[in-house]
């Protein structure tokens, strides 16, 4: 470790920031998705993830909707994701995540291109 810091040009602290889930991630025609509506610690190296994530999850909730669908299309959005992102931020802020044989098929085997939308 002495010699990586050494190679470093620099180096600095950064704070770990948590945060809780922002209780509402659209209004009208605006949603937010990724960090700044489920941001995490990085216990579990998911926030970029479940950002590509919700991007994929948007795309299939806007897929052939006109202008008039767009806050439903949103509502549907947060209704599909916002179970998954608030377990990854809880388990993340647990920091429990591989610290023991676990099964990790729920962060690992979930397909956002096929998960069930919500109604
Ligand atoms: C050191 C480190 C290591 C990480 N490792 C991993 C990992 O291994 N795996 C993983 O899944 N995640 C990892 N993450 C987390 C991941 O980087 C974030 O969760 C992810 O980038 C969130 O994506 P986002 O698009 O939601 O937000 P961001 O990537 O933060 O994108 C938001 C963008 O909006 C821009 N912006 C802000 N305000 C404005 C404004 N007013 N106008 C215009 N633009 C604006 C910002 O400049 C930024 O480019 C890591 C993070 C860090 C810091």
């Amino acid at each position: 470790m002495g010699q990586v810091l050494a190679a470093c040009p620099d180096v600095h602290k950064w704070v770990i920031m948590d945060r809780d889930a922002v209780e509402r991630w659209a209004e009208g025609r605006v949603t937010l998705l990724g960090d700044a509506c489920h941001p995490k610690t990085p216990y579990m190296a998911q926030g970029a993830a479940m950002a590509i994530e919700d991007a994929a999850v948007l795309s299939r909730c806007l897929d052939g909707i006109d202008r008039d669908g767009v806050a439903d299309a949103f509502r549907r959005f947060e209704a599909t994701r916002r179970g998954r992102t608030t377990r990854v931020q809880e388990t993340s802020r647990a920091n429990i995540w591989l610290r023991e044989r676990t099964d990790t098929s729920w962060v690992y085997g979930y397909d956002a291109w096929s998960v069930p939308l919500a109604a």
